[in-house]
Order: C-alpha cells, then structure tokens, then sequence
C-alpha cells in the first residue's frame, strides 16, 4: 500500500521537508539548510540524501512512497524536468531537477514552482475548502498568485499563469517594477509597494502624521509600520495609504473575478497578517468593482495555512499529477 507522499518546501534558507499520510495528516517533518555554495549544486544531493537516512532510520521502504513532491523558486520546465533562475538558489541555467530524484528514489516525482504550490496548499487544506476554484495572491516582498481551476493549477503557454503582481494597474502615474515594467500591481500592492505609495504621495498630504514626518525625515519605514500606524494609531496619512494600497488590490482582484469567478480569493503573505483591517477594507472594494453575480458569489478570504501553505501544497501536485 502506497501510504505516504514525501513533499518538499524549498527556500533560500531551508528546504522543509514533511512526511504525508492519505489523511493529509503530517506524520513526520524536518527541515534540511540550504546550501548555496557551488552555484547550488548541493541543494538538491542534501535534500535526497537526508529523504534517504530518514527511509533508512524509520524503516520505510520506497513500496510505502505514493510519490514526491517539491515546491521550488525558479522557471520551471515540465517537460525537461528542470528549473532555471531560482536566485536565491544560486541556480541559473537548467537544474536537472526531476532527474536527481527519479535516479535515487523509484517513485513518481511532481515539482511546482513555490507561489503555484502555496496556492494549492491552500485550496487543499486551508482557506480554499477544497473549493474547485481558487485564485490566491501572495502579498510578500513581490506579489506573488496562483489559479487553480478545477482543482488544478494553470501554467499557461510558457508556464507564466498567475503573474498576477505584474497587471498593469496604474497608468497615470506609475512606479518602475523590479520586471522592467511599469505601474505593476507589485509596485503598489506589495509590502514594498506600501513602502513606495507612502513615499510616492507624501508631497500630496497636508495634514499632521507621523508617517508623513518618518517619510519625510528619510526614516526606515517598512509595510508593518504602515498598516500598525493606521490601525492602531488612527494616523490619517497611513491611513490614506492603506486606503490607496486596498484600492488598486481590490481593482486587481475584481478583474480576476470578472475572468474566473472562482469561490474564493485567498490574500496570504506577510502582508495579509494585518487581518480583517486589510481584507475588510480590500472585500468592500472589490464589490464595488466586481460584477453583481460576482460580488455575490466570489468571497475574498485570508489564508490559513502560513509557511505550511507550501508543504501541503507540494504534496497535492502529487496526488493530483497521479490522477491525470
Ligand atoms: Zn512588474
């Protein structure tokens, strides 16, 4: 009986690694550093190697493996198996990723890219309920976003699907996007695009704040500054950037609504940990901008998972890839 699927998180520091029953019940986890040296060629034999002295300490045999799933940054190609410009890996021509597997494990192996598989994690087993389709977007340094339809994920032509943090979303006045770009939503709607709407509007509000003279007297201000300024401190700048920041998301989600419809939208990332004091504000614009039936039917959500969005994610592109 294949009981269990092997599924990988790989970041930049660690490689979570967790053992998953058909309950979708974590049996077992660990975490593996990543090693970046030697343009990462260590990143992948340390993961396998520490897979195979778990198998060997508890005894498992690879009959017991339903398959393997990984998570990992990068452009991946599914038909060569491999993933290209993960950065923060130090990955940058094509990794033979699926191969390193298949060679030292004799069971099926899956591999997404990490905004795909959290989208899927949580769809699963968090804030998707299972619903058969759910758009999640990441609110991170970038902003990140995964669809699922059907209950599978959506690549796309060049396995581009998602991208949701480069929609145009402002034209008259936009900010340059790390893509080349500009007036991307990851320019407004991420925790560093918080950042750069305090500072692009500055000039613009006349009023007393506090974040208005941090901005000012070139002070560190992160994203967390912001919306804690807003929320707990009633500061009428902050407040205005929040205001701003919900906008262009709640524009940006409700053109993916009127495309889709999906049951749900799930806002997850750092961002997201302001809670009900973004999603509220971001719900009440997104139904202003979203066609009746869509209002009506498609719910923006917060995430539930946390980091583990990616574990179990990793593991549903298994058991999913074993349905096709
Ligand atoms: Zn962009």
């Amino acid at each position: 009986m294949n009981e269990y699927i092997i599924a990988i998180d790989l970041g930049g520091t660690s490689a979570k690694i967790a053992v998953i029953n058909e309950e979708a019940k974590i049996k077992e986890r660990w975490s593996v550093p990543t090693d970046i040296s030697e343009e990462g060629k260590l990143v992948i034999p340390n993961i396998i190697q520490s897979i195979e002295s778990f198998f060997n300490r508890e005894n498992i045999s690879t009959t017991q493996i339903k398959g393997i799933g990984l998570g990992t940054p990068g452009t991946i190609n599914q038909t060569a198996g491999t993933v290209a410009a993960a950065y923060n890996l130090n990955w940058h021509g094509a990794q033979p990723i699926k191969k390193q597997f298949e060679e030292a494990f004799d069971v099926p192996f899956f591999m997404d890219n990490d905004a795909n598989v959290a989208a899927l994690g949580e769809q699963w087993q968090g804030a998707g309920d299972q619903a058969a389709n759910v758009v999640m977007v990441t609110l991170g340094t970038g902003v990140g976003g995964g669809v699922v339809i059907d209950g599978h994920l959506v690549h796309g032509v060049n396995q581009a699907a998602g991208e949701i943090g480069h929609m145009t979303i402002e034209f008259d006045d936009p900010i340059l996007c790390t893509c080349g770009k500009l007036g991307c939503l990851e320019t407004v709607a991420s925790a560093t695009g918080a950042v750069n709407l305090a500072k692009h509007h500055v000039s613009s509000f006349t009023g007393t704040s506090a974040l208005k003279d941090a901005v000012i007297n070139h002070e560190s201000i992160s994203s967390y500054d912001i919306f804690q300024l807003a929320e707990e401190h009633g500061d009428p700048y902050a407040i205005m950037i929040v205001d701003t920041y919900s906008d262009y998301l709640a524009r940006a989600l409700s053109h993916i609504a009127n495309t889709l419809n999906p049951a749900k939208i799930i806002i997850g990332g750092g961002v997201s940990a302001s809670g009900e004091f973004l999603r509220e504000r971001v719900e009440r614009l997104f139904k202003q901008y979203s066609f009746s039936q869509i209002k009506n039917s498609t719910q923006i959500v917060l995430a539930e998972l946390g980091n583990d969005a990616g574990i179990f994610g990793a593991a549903q592109i298994v058991n999913n890839g074993l349905s096709n």
